[in-house]
């Protein structure tokens, strides 16, 4: 991936931002694997690494020769290999930090919880971190921050981007459909960030940049070309979801917001996700859960976008205390803080119905026909329905009512309430 091309595309970019990321390199190729060691050494990547990988995704990498190219560049290896690592706990990341103290660098093989924790124990111990990705699953390897579980309570840490990104795409494709289906849904998700984003710009001038945005609609609409090849052992399909999923998140980095990667179905599925983790139950995928989140709010929206021509907004006047009794006790502290002040204090009700109009033309031009989409996630393996993602309908309406709450942030579903609208009347 060329990003000096990519930064240069966005100097003197008119949204006045100087737009920069961390990451120097991203290698995404068929064959990589036995190029991997030159790729680090050309980086300039540190020679004294350690090695973090499950026994699946070291097997897979080792089937390529990972291990062989590194150490043909002249690298040094200590290894710490995981039975299947499913969560990203704190004690891992304490123990990938004990284990650090006497290299110069670390390297995930991986993907997901794997390299959260990597990513965590770099940035604490100051060492250079690169990915080696084994499936395209989800948008967070450029990312800049790791959910991290601590006593049952998922948090977000804030870290650095990794420095080198690479995947071989032989690799990706074999990865299961399961996996590459969520990097699918991860993915659609941004046709609800980046709207939601513009509206944010719209009713409270919220910082929006168009290049930004039409960097992650760009590798959204890839993904969507490829939809068939997903399910399929195709190399193309996995490098392109693998490259979108890095794209999306160096976006984050260039807006230094997650906007462009996410809207209130990223939300919704955190609400869903902090619920099951705190009741020690997998909380699925990332990408899975996403991607229906995604569906059934491109549902919502469009529903009430048809119906609902006129709005009188009021003031908005939350119950806070019944609103309150949808947290656990860890989440309240910070879901206090996160609405006082609240995000809706900037919104003036004549203003959102001076707005109403476009916004409603927005969500009509902008968010897909959920029966098209449906199809197309259908199509590319990913899960659709509430039982999929194991979620039921009662938890599923908590989710929708009170997600909006666990974030500062403009998002369609926070604004319902002021504007009158009960969202399971139009959730069909
Ligand atoms: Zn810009
Ligand atoms: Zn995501």
């Amino acid at each position: 991936m060329d990003l000096k091309k990519l930064l240069k595309s966005l100097e003197n970019c008119p949204c006045g931002r100087l737009h920069t990321f961390d990451t120097k390199v991203v290698e995404i190729y068929s064959g990589l694997t036995k190029d991997a060691g030159k790729i680090l050494a050309k980086a300039g990547f540190p020679k004294k690494l350690l090695l973090v990988a499950d026994d699946n995704t070291f097997g897979v990498s080792e089937k390529e020769g990972l291990t062989k190219s590194l150490c043909r560049s002249g690298y040094e290896l200590k290894k710490l290999i995981y039975k299947n690592m499913k969560y990203a706990r704190v004690e891992q990341v304490r123990e990938v930090e004990a284990l650090a103290s006497d290299v110069d660098g670390i390297i995930s093989v991986g993907t997901g919880s794997l390299n959260d924790i990597c990513r965590v124990a770099s940035f604490e111990k100051d060492l250079p971190f690169c990915i080696f990705a084994t499936a395209p699953s989800m948008d967070g390897f450029a990312s800049d921050t790791a959910p991290i579980i601590s006593n049952n309570f998922k948090e977000s840490w804030k870290v650095r981007q990794p420095a080198v990104i690479l995947a071989d795409t032989k690799i990706l494709a074999k990865a299961p459909v399961e996996l590459k289906a969520a990097g699918y849904g991860d993915m659609v998700a941004k046709y609800l960030g980046i709207l939601e984003w513009r509206i944010a710009h719209l009713l409270i001038d919220e910082y929006y940049c168009e290049n930004v945005a039409q960097i992650t609609l760009g590798a959204l609409q890839k993904c969507i070309d490829l939809t068939d090849m997903v399910t399929k052992d195709s190399e193309e399909a996995a490098g392109a979801i693998m490259e979108a999923l890095v794209l999306s998140g160096l976006a984050m980095k260039l807006a230094l917001s997650s906007r462009p990667a996410s809207g209130a179905e990223h939300v919704v599925s955190h609400y869903l996700e902090c619920y099951k983790v705190a009741r020690g139950i997998w909380p699925e995928f990332h990408g899975k859960k996403v991607g229906v989140a995604t569906l059934k709010l491109c549902r919502l929206y469009r529903n009430i976008a048809q119906n609902v021509t006129e709005i009188h907004p009021r003031k908005d006047d939350p119950d806070w205390d019944e609103i309150y009794t949808h947290f656990t006790p860890d989440q309240l502290p910070d879901v206090k803080k996160l609405n006082n002040p609240s995000i809706t204090d900037k919104v003036d009700p004549e203003h959102l119905r001076a707005c109403w109009p476009q916004i409603r033309k927005m969500i009509l031009e902008q968010v897909p026909d959920p029966d098209v989409l449906e199809d197309e996630m259908k199509r590319a393996g990913c899960a659709t329905t509430l039982e999929e993602v194991h979620v039921s309908p009662e938890l599923y309406e908590e989710a929708l009512r009170y997600h909006a709450y666990m974030r500062y942030r403009i998002l369609i579903t926070r604004l319902l309430p002021m504007m009158g609208i009960d969202p399971m009347k139009y959730d069909c």
